[in-house]
């Protein structure tokens, strides 16, 4: 059986490649019929907060995906944050002690920083020097009874290749002499990524580790981990970075990088699955447009592309626009409900069909849900004012009252308001009274919105209806 797991830092919000990181995880656990479990990797204490995993998970869940253990829903692999596992952890560092895989090294960051310095100078990658492997016994509980600080170096074994059988990637291959032994626990006694990331993996069964590309160099630490303890390796996949348009590496200043900032701005769940799939994942044939349902059946780590991805905002926003056109459009209404009631706090009182009549009139004009809220900044309030003096001044023009009269006459003998009424009753008023458009537009758009520019009459009328046509007017022209 599959066992995927994401196994975010709570140090931030979820970020669009984390996201990615979710879905790809999710999709290849849910078409196995296995398990997708979520659990914390929150052993940086002082960046790490209970709010940051609050507003991950969060987003998880907005994007429609679920796990079925894990944070929020428990299971029997828990506890599911790495610093409530710290006795677990130690069993197996004692394990790596008693068959000496690790040792205690009490070098000083200064020291460790000169020996870096050292190799930076001869042109050198920087490893640890290894000078703590060989302390005896004696020289330790000396150090020890002096109450020097230590941490927990892993002992990397000589002259090994360490391959990493990579999904995405292919065979990876690393030297072990490249690698200088690592720290596995902390001189406070948190244990490093590299150390809980393989004893989580190995004791909640994880079969399948698919995570951002950032974290091949850390894979053969792991394995030599895995190896120590006689644990058999999962499946890896590293997903290429997400690249932005200038093809960088995809930063804050690129603007909006996490999945709340795109939920916050009326982008759809569904459009944002859909377009992070396609980060990197290259369906078979021409379709675009896939369902979470779909993604499940077709997506395959081997059509993961092992280069990095670029973010194409116009191709989310266009994907967005045209998952709002093909919604359902009560189910429309009920996602643009919660833009218009930061601004309309009783929307919830007004009449449901009527609200659907209004979003289906601008939905074409929506590229995201928030759009909704200038299209219809006219709609709500009937009582207006002129937004300036130049606006009162054209009610107050000659031609105006005929315009106003003949209009209001042709309103109320309509046997029904729609798009297309409207238009033939607004070019009907031009060739009626011989008048310019414009002569004809202004005095009705002032009339009806207090303002010259702005919503198209055309929509407006029908969705304000008769009564409310005629008492904006009246108001208006009073
Ligand atoms: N905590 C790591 C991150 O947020 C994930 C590491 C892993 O998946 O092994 O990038």
């Amino acid at each position: 059986i599959y066992k995927v797991r994401y196994a975010p830092s709570p140090t931030g919000p979820l970020h669009i490649g984390g996201a990615r990181t979710v879905l790809f995880d999710y999709l290849l656990a849910k078409q196995n019929n296995g398990i997708f479990l979520i659990r914390s990797e929150d052993t940086d204490l002082a960046r790490s907060s209970a709010h940051w995993e609050d507003a991950i998970l969060d987003s998880i869940e907005w994007l429609g995906l679920s796990w079925q253990e894990g944070l929020r829903v428990g299971g029997e692999n828990g506890p599911y944050r790495q610093t409530e596992r710290l006795h677990i952890y130690q069993q197996y560092l004692d394990k790596l002690f008693s068959e000496g895989h690790c040792y205690k090294c009490f070098c000083t960051e200064e020291e460790i920083e000169k020996e870096r310095q050292i190799a930076y100078a001869k042109g050198e990658t920087p490893k640890y020097s290894g000078k703590c492997r060989n302390l005896t016994p004696e020289q330790i509980s000396e150090l020890e009874q002096q109450g020097r600080k230590f941490v927990i170096r892993f002992k990397v074994p000589q002259g090994k290749i360490i391959t990493v059988d990579d999904k995405v990637r292919g065979l990876v291959q690393f030297e072990s002499d490249g690698i200088g032994d690592f720290v596995i626990v902390k001189s406070d006694g948190i244990p490093t990524y590299n150390f809980a990331v393989v004893i989580d993996d190995i004791t909640m069964g994880i079969t399948h580790v698919i995570r951002g590309d950032e974290h091949l160099s850390n894979t053969p630490r792991q394995i030599l981990i895995y190896e120590a303890l006689n644990a058999p390796l999962p499946v890896f996949g590293h997903v290429s970075i997400i690249l932005n348009e200038q093809k960088k590496k995809m930063s804050k200043r690129d603007g909006d990088t996490s999945i709340d900032q795109y939920r916050e701005k009326g982008y759809l769940p569904e459009a944002m699955i859909n377009f992070l799939a396609l980060l990197g994942w290259a369906p078979e044939g021409e379709k675009e447009f896939f369902t979470l349902d779909e993604l499940v059946k077709e997506f395959s780590l081997e059509r993961v592309s092992k280069n990095p991805a670029v973010f194409n905002l116009e191709k989310l926003r266009w994907m967005n626009s045209v998952y709002i056109k093909k919604m359902d459009i009560k189910d429309l209404t009920n996602r643009v409900k919660p833009f218009l009631k930061e601004h309309i706090p009783n929307i919830d009182e007004y009449d449901s069909s009527w609200l659907e009549f209004v979003v289906e009139t601008y939905r074409e004009k929506m590229t995201v849900l928030s759009d909704i809220v200038p299209l219809t900044a006219d709609i709500f309030h009937d009582d207006i004012d002129f937004e300036d003096e130049k606006c009162r001044e054209i009610l107050q023009e000659d031609t105006v009252e005929s315009v106003i009269n003949l209009f209001k006459e042709k309103i109320i003998q309509a046997e029904e308001l729609n798009y297309s009424k409207v238009e033939e009753i607004l070019k009907s008023l031009t060739k009626e009274l011989g008048l310019g458009g414009k002569k004809v537009f202004m005095p009705l758009r002032v009339a009806l919105t207090g303002k010259t520019h702005g919503s198209e009459l055309y929509s407006l009328i029908p969705i304000l209806g008769k009564e409310r046509v005629i008492k904006r007017v009246d108001y208006m022209m009073a």
